[in-house]
Protein backbone atom coordinates (compact mmCIF):
# COMPACT_ATOMS: atom_id res chain seq x y z
CA UNK A 1 0.00 0.00 0.00
CA UNK A 2 1.71 3.41 -0.96
CA UNK A 3 1.31 6.36 1.52
CA UNK A 4 -1.62 8.08 0.62
CA UNK A 5 -2.00 12.16 0.65
CA UNK A 6 -5.41 13.67 0.37
CA UNK A 7 -5.48 17.78 0.20
CA UNK A 8 -8.04 19.62 0.48
CA UNK A 9 -7.38 23.22 -0.97
CA UNK A 10 -9.08 25.98 -2.60
CA UNK A 11 -6.40 25.72 -5.18
CA UNK A 12 -5.81 21.92 -6.16
CA UNK A 13 -3.70 23.44 -9.24
CA UNK A 14 -0.62 23.97 -7.17
CA UNK A 15 -0.52 19.94 -6.65
CA UNK A 16 2.07 18.35 -7.13
CA UNK A 17 3.90 21.78 -7.80
CA UNK A 18 7.19 21.00 -6.73
CA UNK A 19 6.76 17.33 -5.43
CA UNK A 20 5.82 16.30 -9.37
CA UNK A 21 9.90 16.53 -9.46
CA UNK A 22 13.18 15.25 -8.62
CA UNK A 23 13.09 12.63 -5.54
CA UNK A 24 9.28 12.84 -4.73
CA UNK A 25 8.42 13.19 -8.18
CA UNK A 26 10.08 10.13 -8.79
CA UNK A 27 8.68 8.42 -6.10
CA UNK A 28 4.79 9.78 -7.37
CA UNK A 29 5.71 8.44 -10.61
CA UNK A 30 6.67 5.25 -9.48
CA UNK A 31 3.51 5.07 -6.61
CA UNK A 32 5.66 4.98 -3.56
CA UNK A 33 2.88 7.46 -2.59
CA UNK A 34 0.05 8.82 -4.18
CA UNK A 35 -1.80 12.03 -3.68
CA UNK A 36 -5.49 13.84 -4.46
CA UNK A 37 -5.92 17.26 -4.30
CA UNK A 38 -9.60 17.99 -3.96
CA UNK A 39 -11.11 21.64 -4.37
CA UNK A 40 -13.35 23.08 -1.11
CA UNK A 41 -14.90 25.12 -3.78
CA UNK A 42 -17.20 22.06 -4.90
CA UNK A 43 -18.51 21.85 -1.59
CA UNK A 44 -19.43 25.29 -1.79
CA UNK A 45 -23.02 27.05 -1.22
CA UNK A 46 -25.34 28.35 -3.40
CA UNK A 47 -25.04 30.04 -6.91
CA UNK A 48 -21.71 31.29 -6.19
CA UNK A 49 -20.58 27.85 -4.37
CA UNK A 50 -19.35 30.25 -1.42
CA UNK A 51 -17.20 28.71 1.14
CA UNK A 52 -16.23 31.78 3.66
CA UNK A 53 -18.09 34.21 5.35
CA UNK A 54 -17.50 37.02 7.80
CA UNK A 55 -15.86 36.97 10.98
CA UNK A 56 -17.71 36.65 14.13
CA UNK A 57 -17.11 39.72 16.41
CA UNK A 58 -16.02 41.64 14.01
CA UNK A 59 -12.37 42.07 12.30
CA UNK A 60 -10.44 42.22 9.02
CA UNK A 61 -10.95 39.41 6.26
CA UNK A 62 -13.05 36.35 5.72
CA UNK A 63 -13.41 33.14 7.59
CA UNK A 64 -14.16 29.41 5.58
CA UNK A 65 -17.34 27.79 7.14
CA UNK A 66 -17.14 24.77 8.70
CA UNK A 67 -19.99 23.21 7.59
CA UNK A 68 -18.16 23.61 3.58
CA UNK A 69 -14.92 22.27 5.29
CA UNK A 70 -16.90 19.84 6.80
CA UNK A 71 -18.18 18.39 3.74
CA UNK A 72 -15.10 18.32 2.26
CA UNK A 73 -13.44 16.38 5.03
CA UNK A 74 -16.28 13.60 4.44
CA UNK A 75 -15.84 13.15 1.08
CA UNK A 76 -12.42 12.07 1.05
CA UNK A 77 -12.26 10.84 4.60
CA UNK A 78 -14.24 7.59 5.11
CA UNK A 79 -15.13 6.47 8.79
CA UNK A 80 -12.71 4.01 8.92
CA UNK A 81 -10.14 6.11 7.38
CA UNK A 82 -7.50 5.88 9.70
CA UNK A 83 -4.98 8.32 8.49
CA UNK A 84 -4.29 11.82 10.37
CA UNK A 85 -6.29 14.84 9.75
CA UNK A 86 -4.15 17.83 10.15
CA UNK A 87 -5.16 21.80 9.72
CA UNK A 88 -2.25 24.09 8.59
CA UNK A 89 -2.61 26.86 11.05
CA UNK A 90 0.00 29.33 12.39
CA UNK A 91 -1.43 28.50 15.59
CA UNK A 92 -0.53 24.82 15.48
CA UNK A 93 2.38 22.87 16.88
CA UNK A 94 5.49 23.43 15.00
CA UNK A 95 6.08 21.03 12.42
CA UNK A 96 9.26 18.53 13.96
CA UNK A 97 11.43 15.86 12.54
CA UNK A 98 9.64 14.13 14.91
CA UNK A 99 6.71 14.29 13.68
CA UNK A 100 7.23 13.94 10.06
CA UNK A 101 8.84 10.60 11.21
CA UNK A 102 5.84 9.50 12.58
CA UNK A 103 3.91 10.62 9.85
CA UNK A 104 6.35 8.90 7.38
CA UNK A 105 5.67 5.70 9.60
CA UNK A 106 1.93 5.44 8.79
CA UNK A 107 -0.51 5.42 6.14
CA UNK A 108 -0.87 8.70 4.92
CA UNK A 109 -2.33 12.30 5.90
CA UNK A 110 -5.60 14.60 4.80
CA UNK A 111 -4.24 18.20 5.08
CA UNK A 112 -6.58 20.91 4.91
CA UNK A 113 -5.14 24.54 3.26
CA UNK A 114 -6.56 27.47 5.08
CA UNK A 115 -6.94 30.61 2.93
CA UNK A 116 -8.40 34.45 4.23
CA UNK A 117 -7.71 34.27 8.01
CA UNK A 118 -8.08 30.89 8.44
CA UNK A 119 -11.01 28.13 9.80
CA UNK A 120 -14.00 28.13 11.75
CA UNK A 121 -12.34 26.36 14.62
CA UNK A 122 -15.53 24.23 15.14
CA UNK A 123 -14.69 21.73 12.47
CA UNK A 124 -10.89 21.39 13.44
CA UNK A 125 -12.91 20.40 17.26
CA UNK A 126 -15.21 18.54 16.26
CA UNK A 127 -13.11 16.31 13.22
CA UNK A 128 -10.32 16.16 16.11
CA UNK A 129 -7.89 17.57 13.71
CA UNK A 130 -4.05 18.08 14.53
CA UNK A 131 -3.26 21.81 13.65
CA UNK A 132 0.40 22.06 12.53
CA UNK A 133 2.06 25.20 12.07
CA UNK A 134 5.76 25.04 9.85
CA UNK A 135 6.94 28.46 11.38
CA UNK A 136 6.43 31.48 13.14
CA UNK A 137 5.77 33.38 10.37
CA UNK A 138 2.33 33.74 8.16
CA UNK A 139 2.02 32.57 4.81
CA UNK A 140 -1.24 33.33 2.62
CA UNK A 141 -2.38 29.92 2.61
CA UNK A 142 -1.70 26.41 3.68
CA UNK A 143 -0.93 25.21 0.42
CA UNK A 144 3.01 25.87 0.69
CA UNK A 145 2.88 24.50 4.25
CA UNK A 146 1.30 20.95 3.10
CA UNK A 147 4.09 20.90 0.77
CA UNK A 148 7.01 21.84 2.84
CA UNK A 149 5.30 18.57 5.28
CA UNK A 150 4.93 16.77 2.41
CA UNK A 151 8.67 16.72 1.10
CA UNK A 152 9.76 16.07 4.65
CA UNK A 153 7.80 12.95 4.68
CA UNK A 154 7.96 11.62 1.53
CA UNK A 155 11.59 11.63 1.89
CA UNK A 156 11.74 9.08 4.61
CA UNK A 157 9.62 6.95 2.89
CA UNK A 158 10.61 3.66 2.09
CA UNK A 159 12.64 3.57 -1.53
CA UNK A 160 12.74 7.10 -1.78
CA UNK A 161 16.38 8.11 -0.90
CA UNK A 162 18.75 6.18 -2.94
CA UNK A 163 21.22 6.14 0.18
CA UNK A 164 19.33 5.28 3.45
CA UNK A 165 22.12 6.48 5.52
CA UNK A 166 22.24 10.50 4.31
CA UNK A 167 18.82 10.08 6.46
CA UNK A 168 20.32 8.84 9.67
CA UNK A 169 23.35 11.28 9.74
CA UNK A 170 21.63 14.91 8.73
CA UNK A 171 20.32 17.47 11.12
CA UNK A 172 17.57 16.96 13.79
CA UNK A 173 17.63 13.36 13.60
CA UNK A 174 20.40 13.36 17.03
CA UNK A 175 20.05 16.82 19.11
CA UNK A 176 22.64 18.76 16.76
CA UNK A 177 23.04 20.32 13.09
CA UNK A 178 24.94 18.99 10.58
CA UNK A 179 28.41 19.72 10.26
CA UNK A 180 29.16 21.74 6.51
CA UNK A 181 30.53 20.10 3.78
CA UNK A 182 32.18 20.21 0.50
CA UNK A 183 33.45 18.92 -2.75
CA UNK A 184 35.58 19.63 -5.58
CA UNK A 185 37.78 21.71 -6.15
CA UNK A 186 39.84 21.21 -3.42
CA UNK A 187 41.26 24.64 -3.69
CA UNK A 188 38.80 27.04 -4.46
CA UNK A 189 39.23 31.07 -5.16
CA UNK A 190 42.14 30.47 -2.57
CA UNK A 191 39.90 28.62 -0.25
CA UNK A 192 41.25 25.23 0.63
CA UNK A 193 38.82 22.51 1.93
CA UNK A 194 39.72 21.70 5.65
CA UNK A 195 42.87 19.40 5.35
CA UNK A 196 41.60 16.48 7.91
CA UNK A 197 39.26 15.89 5.34
CA UNK A 198 41.50 15.33 2.46
CA UNK A 199 43.86 12.35 4.63
CA UNK A 200 41.78 9.32 4.40
CA UNK A 201 41.97 9.49 8.14
CA UNK A 202 38.29 8.26 8.88
CA UNK A 203 38.20 8.70 13.05
CA UNK A 204 39.71 12.08 12.35
CA UNK A 205 37.29 12.72 9.98
CA UNK A 206 34.43 11.33 12.34
CA UNK A 207 35.88 13.53 14.99
CA UNK A 208 36.44 16.91 13.32
CA UNK A 209 32.30 16.67 11.99
CA UNK A 210 31.55 15.97 15.73
CA UNK A 211 33.07 19.00 16.77
CA UNK A 212 31.85 20.82 13.53
CA UNK A 213 28.45 19.78 14.65
CA UNK A 214 28.35 21.19 18.29
CA UNK A 215 29.96 24.24 17.71
CA UNK A 216 27.57 25.70 14.80
CA UNK A 217 24.41 24.10 17.40
CA UNK A 218 26.18 26.14 19.90
CA UNK A 219 26.70 29.43 18.36
CA UNK A 220 23.48 29.26 16.08
CA UNK A 221 21.02 26.60 17.99
CA UNK A 222 21.43 27.32 22.12
CA UNK A 223 18.35 25.76 22.76
CA UNK A 224 19.09 23.08 20.69
CA UNK A 225 22.22 22.61 22.24
CA UNK A 226 21.02 22.93 25.89
CA UNK A 227 18.72 19.88 24.65
CA UNK A 228 21.62 17.68 23.57
CA UNK A 229 23.97 18.58 27.12
CA UNK A 230 20.48 17.89 28.54
CA UNK A 231 20.08 14.56 27.10
CA UNK A 232 23.64 13.03 28.35
CA UNK A 233 25.52 14.42 25.07
CA UNK A 234 29.40 15.27 27.09
CA UNK A 235 30.10 19.18 26.62
CA UNK A 236 33.08 19.44 24.31
N1 LIG B 1 -5.23 35.02 10.54
C1 LIG B 1 -4.29 33.97 10.72
C2 LIG B 1 -3.40 33.80 9.49
C3 LIG B 1 -4.11 33.22 8.32
S1 LIG B 1 -3.03 32.92 6.99
C4 LIG B 1 -3.39 34.27 11.93
O1 LIG B 1 -3.09 35.43 12.16
O2 LIG B 1 -3.01 33.33 12.63
C5 LIG B 1 -4.03 31.94 5.92
C6 LIG B 1 -3.76 30.45 5.92
O3 LIG B 1 -2.40 30.23 5.58
C7 LIG B 1 -3.96 29.77 7.26
O4 LIG B 1 -5.29 29.39 7.45
C8 LIG B 1 -3.04 28.57 7.14
O5 LIG B 1 -3.69 27.49 6.48
C9 LIG B 1 -1.93 29.07 6.23
N2 LIG B 1 -0.71 29.43 7.00
C10 LIG B 1 -0.20 30.67 7.16
N3 LIG B 1 0.92 30.65 7.90
C11 LIG B 1 1.15 29.36 8.22
C12 LIG B 1 2.16 28.69 8.97
N4 LIG B 1 3.15 29.37 9.58
N5 LIG B 1 2.08 27.34 9.09
C13 LIG B 1 1.06 26.66 8.52
N6 LIG B 1 0.10 27.23 7.79
C14 LIG B 1 0.11 28.56 7.63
Amino acid sequence: MSWRADILTLFPAMFPGPLGHSLAGRALARGIWSLAATDMRNFGLGRHRAVDDTPFGGGAGMVLRPDVVDAAIAHVMPAADERPLIFLTPRGAPLTQKRVRALAAGPGAVLVCGRFEGIDQRVIEARRGEEISIGDYILSGGELSALVLLDAVIRLLPGVMGEEASAVEESFSGALLEYPHYTRPALWEGRPVPEVLTQGNHAAIAAWRRAQAAAVTHARRPDLYACHIASGAAAP
